[in-house]
């Protein structure tokens, strides 16, 4: 079952369209089935969870963080994550900044958006991180790279909604493109889309989509 919605979603998806296969709370036996089905990259949003799949599954997997991230718990990962996709602050980004020096990388991140209705999401505004990308701070900051944005749709069935929330995501790309990113070309990736909405998401634009129970089945 795992292995046939991995190869249907590799069918289905447009080819600039990367599969997140997102395997939060789902054993490594789950994560082996799709890694024997050729997928190579894996998203899971608690730290400790993260760091111990890490350690036991093949070492050519490109775990990706998605979840929220405490500034204290960032040194468990920042020897081997390859995208952190929901960074919302400087201070956190920061940090980043300081654990991939100790590792001698670069780490990729993500600039999470706050664009639901619902205010238990995290995220900047576009004004935010507007001020943030301009701050003498953040050129300090050598060993992250911004890959992109990232943001999370409501849960709710109004499609028209999720639609419009998406488009703001895209717009705070465009915006962030055309200037601060102007002359930046590792600036270009949008993570949006779920099991419930990644269809909207990629008609929007999107270029990541972070797929958990319509590969693995319900949590
Ligand atoms: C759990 C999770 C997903 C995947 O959710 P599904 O609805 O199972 O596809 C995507 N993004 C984030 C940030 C998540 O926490």
């Amino acid at each position: 079952m795992i292995a046939e919605r991995i190869q249907q979603l590799k069918n289905e998806l447009p080819e600039n369209v990367q599969l997140i296969a997102v395997s939060k709370t789902k054993p490594n036996a789950d994560i082996q089935v799709a890694y024997d089905a050729g997928q190579r990259v894996f998203g899971e949003n608690k730290v400790q969870e993260l760091a111990d799949k890490y350690k036991a599954l093949p070492k050519d997997i490109e775990w990706h963080l998605i979840g929220h991230l405490q500034t204290n718990k960032v040194k468990y990962i920042a020897p081997f994550v390859h995208l952190i996709h929901a960074v919302d602050s400087l201070k956190l980004l920061q940090e980043i900044n300081k654990q991939a020096l100790k590792n001698d990388r670069v780490i990729n991140c993500l600039l999470q958006f706050f664009i639901a209705s619902e205010d238990t999401k995290f995220g900047f505004s576009i004004e935010e991180a507007q001020d943030m990308l301009s701050s003498p701070a953040f050129f300090e900051l050598k060993n992250i790279k911004i890959v992109g944005v990232m943001g999370m749709a409501s849960f709710v069935d109004d499609e028209g909604q999720v639609e419009k929330e998406f488009k703001n995501l895209h717009s705070y790309f465009q915006l962030l493109k055309s200037s601060v990113f102007e002359s930046n070309a590792d600036f270009k990736e949008i993570s949006m889309g779920m099991s419930g909405d990644y269809k909207i998401a990629i008609a929007q634009g999107s270029t990541m989509v972070r797929l958990g129970s319509t590969i693995f089945g319900n949590r």
